[in-house]
């Protein structure tokens, strides 16, 4: 099977083959199609595997269609630390640099004003980890009402950060008609919990 097997757009695959992939991993073999079509996924997939480029190159794709509005992003991708959102985000720029999309990273230790600027003139990827989403939420920076495209990466990493409280007060914050996908390593029961509680009936892929 070849990236253009998968239904990813000549353009994306452009940007693939420039970053000299010549398949897909099993885990974008079986998150790609999956994504496209919309559904909500639950990738049981270790960090190495490709799992990043699985939820990415879908996701920009997706979002190519349509426009972002002020302070709301169309879509948001939740990572437990700085340094995984800023890796997420430097995917982002590589294979979506055949496109227009406009992507923001909200970390904590770097300045509030810079991040609430970015949000004013319309996100089109919220990459984030909780506290300081929380945060910007709380002050009012952001509203989720735009975003119907969640991930959860790197879920169990974020319960054993105790922060799956705040990943519940964010889902319920973003639209209930929204495309879910969650990734996880292992799914330890308080994940199997948050995954049925907040995605619907979603394919699952084990690599
Ligand atoms: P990840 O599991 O998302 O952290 O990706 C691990 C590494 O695999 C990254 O350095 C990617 O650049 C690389 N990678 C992702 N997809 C492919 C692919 N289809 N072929 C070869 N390398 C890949």
């Amino acid at each position: 099977m070849t990236f253009a097997d998968l239904g990813l757009s000549d353009q994306l695959l452009r940007a693939v083959k420039d970053s000299g992939y010549t398949e897909p991993t099993p885990i974008q073999r079986g998150a790609i199609p999956a994504v496209l079509m919309g559904k909500d996924l639950v990738g049981i997939a270790q960090t190495g595997t490709g799992k990043t480029a699985g939820f990415v190159l879908p996701m920009i794709d997706i979002l190519d269609h349509g426009r972002s509005r002020a302070r709301m992003p169309r879509s948001l991708i939740l990572e437990p630390t700085r340094e995984l959102a800023a890796q997420v985000a430097e995917n982002f720029e590589k294979y979506g640099k055949n496109h227009k999309l406009s992507m923001a990273l909200l970390i904590g230790g770097v300045q509030m004003g810079d991040q609430v600027k970015a949000l004013e003139k319309g996100v089109d990827v919220l990459i984030a980890t909780p506290g300081r989403l929380m945060d910007l939420f709380g002050r009012g920076k952001i509203m989720l009402n735009d975003c119907n495209l969640l991930v959860i990466d790197e879920a169990d990493r974020m319960l054993d950060m105790g922060f799956i409280p705040d990943i519940e007060e964010i889902c319920t914050k973003l639209p209930k008609q929204r495309q879910t996908l969650l990734f996880s390593a292992t799914m330890p029961p308080p994940i199997q919990k948050l995954a049925a509680k907040f995605l619907t009936d979603p394919k699952q892929v084990e690599v």
